[in-house]
């Protein structure tokens, strides 16, 4: 026989056979993410405006008897390892989620289906997708470690609400997706064309070359305790699309953009120079520019948090929820 002291069965002298394998990754903390989709209905009509006011207010999203969305949500949590090897029993959670958030809402006119949407109360605000995470991040969080939630509207637009002591209880971040199409070369000037490629590669070649860009914008605000918005959004999407897509889309960036002039247009560079330009406009919209995420292929893509340059300050719980 070998000395056992070498296994660490050994350690578990009085565990039953085996348990020594499930004592792997106990109490060590771990973040676990759980999707479910749902189908709703919703309509952004305030009772104290006029039908003038409601629409010039809320636009289409106005309009009787409503509309709806397929909408996705994840839920990220976080907590140690149990002896089993899970944060939690998944099953558990999926109940959870089902039963406090998929019953209430799935083929349901949000509007009605829960009194933070009751709007002659004056708690009650409209159903927008960051209300809608807010309220459901606060049923989920008596029944799970809930450390933050996305919820997406579409493809397009998405929601995270976070927790902790660093994130106020209504704050939301408000997520955009647009995209542009435009050409590039990466040479700084008073290199010789040798001395570009050895950098750049062929990036570097003489006549450029394109990018379908996938662009990003995430904002930070206060929910507005009546319209359920951090800001407007029509009034987002169309900075987004007059300060950056107009000018970029169908672009030589080097050329036609003047900053590109002379500065080279890496997705780095143009993610910072986005982010600069969109910081101001945004800050007046009543939100704050968060995040800039620019995807240049399906292989690489630049990110500049706009509001603490210092990489170590990503927020753990957003990155997690980045990820899915
Ligand atoms: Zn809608
Ligand atoms: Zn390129």
């Amino acid at each position: 026989m070998t000395a056992t002291g070498a296994f660490p069965s050994a350690r578990y002298a009085d565990a039953p056979p085996g348990a020594h394998l499930h004592a792997h990754g106990r109490g060590r903390p771990c973040v676990i993410t759980r999707r479910a989709t749902f189908s709703a209905s919703h309509l952004y009509r305030l009772p104290e405006l006029s039908e003038e006011q409601n629409q010039a207010r809320f636009g289409p999203c106005s309009r009787a008897p409503g509309h709806g969305h397929n909408y996705e949500l994840i839920v990220a949590m976080g907590g140690p390892l149990d002896g089993d090897g899970m944060v939690l029993n998944l099953s558990e959670v999926k109940h959870a989620i089902r039963r406090e958030v998929i019953e209430p809402l799935d083929f349901r006119f949000l509007n009605e289906a829960w009194p933070d949407f009751d709007l002659s109360l004056p708690s009650g605000r409209l159903p927008t997708t960051e209300a809608l995470a807010l309220a459901i991040r606060d049923r989920l969080r008596p029944h799970l470690p809930v450390m933050g939630i996305r919820l997406h509207e579409q493809a397009n637009l998405w929601v995270d609400v976070l927790v902790g002591p660093s994130h106020p209880p209504m704050e939301a971040f408000l997520s955009i997706r647009t995209h542009f199409a435009a050409a590039h070369r990466l040479a700084r000037p008073e290199l010789s064309q040798g001395e570009n490629e050895a950098i750049y590669g062929k990036c570097a070649r003489p006549h450029g070359h394109g990018h379908n860009y996938l662009l990003d914008v995430t904002v930070r605000g206060s929910i507005d305790p009546r319209t359920g918005m951090v800001c407007d959004l029509a009034e987002l999407q169309k900075l987004v699309d007059e300060l950056v897509v107009e000018r970029f889309d169908h672009t030589f960036l080097n050329k036609d953009v003047p900053h590109f002039a002379d500065c080279v247009p890496t997705a780095e560079n143009i993610a910072l120079h986005i982010a600069d330009l969109l910081a101001e406009p945004i800050a007046a919209t009543g939100a704050r520019l968060h995040k800039v995420r620019l995807q240049e292929s399906p292989n690489n893509a630049a990110e500049v948090f706009a509001e603490t340059p210092r990489l170590e300050m990503v927020p753990a719980a957003l990155e997690a929820l980045a990820g899915v």
